[in-house]
């Protein structure tokens, strides 16, 4: 159990399919601590559904999957904690929009019991300082930018203090000029030492923050190492071809 609690999150012959539809096929991979990971590959290749099986959102069909050393399929591990330490992002905010800014960043540490309410105004303060929006805490999400809205929903993920974080194409849904505020954000996140899985199409980025990038495809990873090797020297056909179409 020590070596594996080395290990954040190990994936080992994972296996999933809605009806015939195989979406998941042997898929393991590890990510260590202070690790950023970056997911790339066509759309349908199952990228969102590997994620959301990293939190239970979806259940695998086989496989073992262990985040900080539990075992979440096992069904003596208490899942909500173990998801209270993973941050998830996802692409369409998943904010609510009837509330404010701060109300929205402090609504799961304070419903969850993880902090009094003062404690968590106060952290939720210095979290919307980091993404740059301490100005529209008082503000109702619906009157943010799409770009704003992501910031947020970044700060409210960190506010549960997870030692993971996911993000879900977290700027595919955002106008072009939104898009660099939000990665300058994960950016920082990454330096400071957050462990991170992140599905995105956006190259550059993946270059410049990833230790390692996956390549997904038909559901299986096709490849996957450094950025330099993947973007420079790319062996998989599938990811020669891949490359080619978004660079
Ligand atoms: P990606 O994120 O790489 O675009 P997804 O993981 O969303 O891929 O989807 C992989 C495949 O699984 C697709 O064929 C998709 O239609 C299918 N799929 C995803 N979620 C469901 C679901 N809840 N029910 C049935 N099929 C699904
Ligand atoms: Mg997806």
């Amino acid at each position: 159990m020590s070596e594996q609690k080395q290990v954040k999150v190990h994936v080992e012959d994972v296996n999933k399919s809605y009806g015939s539809n195989h979406v998941l096929r042997d898929i393991s991979l590890d990510v260590h601590p202070n690790e950023v990971v970056v997911m790339i590959g066509p759309s349908g290749s199952g990228k969102s559904t590997f994620l959301r099986m990293l939190n239970q959102l979806e259940m695998p069909d086989s496989g073992t999957i262990l985040v900080d050393g539990y075992d979440i399929l096992d069904k003596k591990t208490d899942i909500n904690k173990v998801r209270e330490n993973i941050g998830m992002v996802f692409q369409n905010f998943n904010l609510f929009n009837n509330y404010t800014v701060i109300q929205n960043v402090m609504l799961a540490p304070v419903q969850l019991g993880k902090m009094g309410k003062e404690e968590a105004e106060k952290r939720a303060r210095e979290l919307l300082e980091t993404v740059g929006l301490a100005d529209k805490a008082d503000m109702s999400v619906g009157s943010l930018s799409g770009g704003q809205k992501q910031r947020v929903a970044i700060a409210r993920a960190l506010a549960m203090d997870p030692d993971i974080m996911l993000f879900d194409e977290p700027t595919s849904a955002l106008d072009p000029e939104m898009v660099g505020d939000v990665l300058d954000v994960m950016k920082d996140l990454a330096r400071s030492g957050m462990t991170m899985i992140i599905v995105t199409h956006e190259m550059g980025f993946a270059k410049q923050v990833a230790d390692r990038v996956v390549f997904f495809e038909s559901g299986k990873i096709q490849e996957s190492g450094e950025p330099e090797q993947i973007f420079n020297a790319p062996k998989n056909a599938r990811l020669q071809e891949f490359l080619s179409k978004v660079m």
